[in-house]
């Protein structure tokens, strides 16, 4: 066996196993009735559901997840993707045309792969629960524009991809990264005005009551805010949210349609004014300048990368191509985008914080933490998570934390 190819091997189980180990552990965390703690939460019928809830979810994602690494596996112990780039070579000599066709058939395969999952996950877990608003018909639609959507950017970033490394050798990587990051910028401008509108339908809030209330805040802060949309959200669930996207001119504040049913006027302008925080402390900002830094540094290790034949070999092929190479680094990427994303949660968590804090102190800290508490228990989050898997995985500090961090600021204040 090629020693790259147990790496890889090795790379891809143990990702599956800290995935389990984390699962495991914060599913210990559940007892039979909630932790006194968050027993002003949660009556005992709540904390029962979001245990299943919770529980359901994991013994799916160890099913699919287990399923998706035995395919993987078996993938690359037979040599298959190496198999597969040689074909496509000889069927098409042109470079950019057999690394778009070899992508192409990866991506229907993965996807067909996954569907049965996707159906089962929406229809049957997110339908039990009540938080599936989703038509098959619905659920089709999305499917197609995703792979209208993704046939397309996809497409062009490995097209762009595929002519600047002939084009420019080993220095490929400097630009790609500038096209991508330029691409990075438009998305995140225009998100809300052009990529959202394929999916959902945003309307200005109409006049009223929370308009008022939005805009003597606004006023009083001095945000100028001349988008704020509402999101039918509960077309495909019942779930809640709120988001700030955009900047400049394009800046927007979106609630969801299922927000604004579900919480009174303070606790709409509270989430708002977390939603403006954001902006104010430059925290949309920063992340994109941290994206930007993350992707110009993915690009120049698979530059590096590109330049090693091993892993064609490894794959199964005598040629190394841009697609191997591009395969290969996916694979050993994995625990690098594991460790930044560590690093970006953190960050992530620590902004929450702070525009939990700007709401309070601009506005009402009582009405945050009520909406807070009402988005936890409709959205079955779990209220009392392992340290260890929040480390991981939370982009938002856990419900409790958010809440005496909010108390600390309200008696400083
Ligand atoms: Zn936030």
């Amino acid at each position: 066996m090629h020693p790259l190819l147990i790496i890889f091997l090795i790379v891809l189980i143990l990702s599956w196993l800290l995935e389990r180990i984390l699962d495991s552990l914060n599913s210990s965390r559940w007892g039979s009735s909630p932790p006194e703690l968050v027993r002003e939460l949660y009556n005992d019928a709540d904390y029962l559901k979001a245990k299943s809830y919770d529980q359901t979810g994991k013994k799916f994602s160890l099913i699919s997840d287990s399923f998706s690494l035995l395919v993987m596996l078996t993938l690359l112990l037979t040599g298959a993707f190496g198999e597969l780039d040689m074909l496509v070579h000889s069927w098409y000599p042109d470079e950019l045309t057999a690394t778009l066709v070899f992508f192409g058939i990866i991506a229907i395969c993965a996807d067909l792969l996954q569907l049965p999952f996707d159906i089962y996950k929406t229809f049957v877990i997110e339908q039990k629960f009540g938080f599936n608003k989703k038509t098959p018909g619905l659920f089709i639609s999305d499917r197609i524009k995703g792979y209208i959507l993704g046939g397309l950017i996809g497409g062009s970033l490995i097209a762009l991809f595929s002519l600047t490394y002939q084009l420019a050798g080993p220095s490929f990587w400097i630009y790609a990264w500038v096209t991508v990051a330029v691409l990075l910028l438009l998305t995140s401008m225009f998100y809300t005005t052009v990529l959202l509108p394929i999916f959902n339908k945003l309307s200005p809030l109409a006049d009223g009551e929370l308009k008022q209330s939005i805009v003597a805040y606004c006023t009083k802060t001095g945000f100028a805010i001349k988008n704020l949309m509402v999101m039918d959200g509960s077309k495909r669930s019942s779930k809640a949210n709120a988001f700030f996207s955009g900047i400049g001119a394009q800046k927007k504040i979106v609630l969801f349609d299922t927000l604004i049913a579900n919480h009174s006027i303070p606790e709409l302008v509270a989430v708002l004014a977390h939603e403006t925080g954001h902006y104010k402390l430059k925290h949309t900002l920063t992340g994109l300048f941290l994206s930007l830094i993350q992707t110009g540094l993915m690009f120049f290790i698979f530059s590096i990368f590109i330049q090693y034949p091993q892993f064609a070999e490894a794959l199964g092929s005598n040629k190394p191509t841009l697609e191997l190479g591009l395969l290969a680094f996916g694979i050993l990427y994995g625990p690098v985008s594991m460790a930044l994303s560590l690093a970006t949660n953190f960050i992530s968590r620590k902004h929450e914080y702070e525009a939990d804090a700007y709401a309070t102190k601009t506005y009402n800290g009582a009405a945050l933490q009520e909406a807070l508490k009402k988005l936890s228990v409709s959205n079955l989050s779990n209220p009392d998570p392992h340290p260890a898997y929040v480390f991981f995985y939370y982009s938002h500090p856990p419900l409790l934390h958010r809440l005496r961090a909010i108390e600390k600021v309200i008696q400083t204040a």
